[in-house]
């Protein structure tokens, strides 16, 4: 088969190494007989691969010990409403910062909860689209929490600071988590969908500071009730256990090559990269200002927009697959998460640059 490059946005790349050893282990799993996918989440053998899933991502991501942590279905969506519904407590609003689509879809949920402060930081900087400084975010004094997503995957920004303030920061990670060391005691809550730098979909990973628990309205749904979960340790019902286990590889594979220390080295030489042609050609543009730009979802466009589908057509052919840019922004975006090697990235900046040459 001729080598293929995945870039799509999620559901994403898994490093070709963890699915080669999945394949290996799937019908016989651990000696068992059966696959991973078969046997009881409450089994000692599953049992064991969630001890060990957790303590490895705690590890990699030096996790507090007065943090929790859930392995949760319901996606990041599912999140938008967890977060207010266990935080809220008595407030009637939290802060909300619009940087773009997944913060604006966070706010349209929130609204179901509270009257969420929405506050847009999108703006303007030399020309190119770029996010208020956080010093500079309007915060209200009555908010039950900060919400804000670091890393916009649809447009392409990345948020680099934080605000100063005592209430929780909770952060969508969905799209970043693991890309590089984060300082997690600087945040209430963290989630992430699992689909792009975690595994499979079906998986939402939630990161919870141990005094926020206990605040959840009464008509919560159990399963997206924190308290619950951290009591039942992310089996009040049956968890996702392929992704979990599929999870759990994937951390595994990530303390092999160094962790996010390695993590961060790997993903800013591609970022930069992937960047640096673009902006060394008249062809092709990325409207985001450097210090917002992505090192995980990077959109461009060609200054021919006519040229699209052909640019996309021959992209495919030649395996580098799923670079269309999501049908609100249109034109065309690479996700370079974790699991993309520097070579898929050094693939497609000689593919752009060839396709250049030809219809310049
Ligand atoms: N937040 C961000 C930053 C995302 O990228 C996505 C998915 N693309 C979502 C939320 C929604 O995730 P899910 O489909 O897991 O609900």
């Amino acid at each position: 088969m001729e080598k293929v490059y995945n870039f799509c946005a999620g559901p994403a790349m898994i490093p070709a190494e963890v699915l080669k050893k999945v394949q290996e282990e799937l019908v016989n799993w651990n000696g068992l007989g059966t696959s991973v996918m078969e046997i009881s989440h409450r089994s000692k053998e599953f049992l064991a691969v969630a001890k060990q899933s957790e303590k490895d991502l705690r590890e990699l991501l030096s996790i507090p010990s007065n943090y929790h942590v859930l392995f949760c279905h319901g996606g990041a969506r599912g999140q938008f409403a967890a977060v207010p519904m266990n935080l809220l407590g008595d407030a009637n609003t939290a802060d909300y910062m619009d940087g773009g689509y997944w913060a604006h879809s966070a706010i349209a949920e929130a609204k179901k909860y509270c009257s969420p402060n929405a506050v847009d930081i999108t703006c303007e900087r030399e020309g190119k689209k770029a996010i208020l400084p956080a010093s500079e975010w309007s915060l209200s004094d009555d908010a039950a929490f900060v919400h804000f997503c670091p890393n916009e995957t649809i447009d392409g920004i990345e948020i680099r600071d934080l605000p100063e303030t005592d209430k929780p920061i909770v952060a969508d990670l969905s799209s970043t988590i693991l890309s590089r060391p984060i300082d997690v005691s600087k945040y209430g809550v963290i989630y992430a969908g699992a689909q792009k730098n975690i595994g499979p979909a079906g998986l939402t990973i939630v990161i919870v500071r141990d005094d926020l628990l206990g605040k959840a309205k009464q008509e919560i749904p159990s399963i997206f009730d924190y308290t619950v979960l951290v009591d039942k340790e992310s089996m009040f019902n049956t968890p996702p256990t392929f992704a979990w286990y599929l999870a759990g590889e994937v951390f595994k594979w990530l303390k092999e090559l160094g962790g996010l220390e390695a993590m961060k080295q790997r993903n800013d030489a591609k970022a930069e990269l992937l960047y640096n042609f673009i902006d060394s050609s008249d062809f092709y543009k990325n409207d985001v200002h450097v210090d917002n730009r992505s090192f995980m979802n990077a959109p461009f466009q060609l200054k021919k927009p006519e040229l699209d589908s052909k640019f996309l057509e021959q992209a495919d052919a030649a395996g580098l697959k799923a670079l269309k840019g999501h049908r609100v922004v249109g034109g065309m975006r690479a996700s370079i998460y974790n699991a993309m090697p520097i070579e898929g990235v050094q693939a497609l900046v000689d593919f752009m640059r060839q396709f250049e040459q030809e219809n310049a």
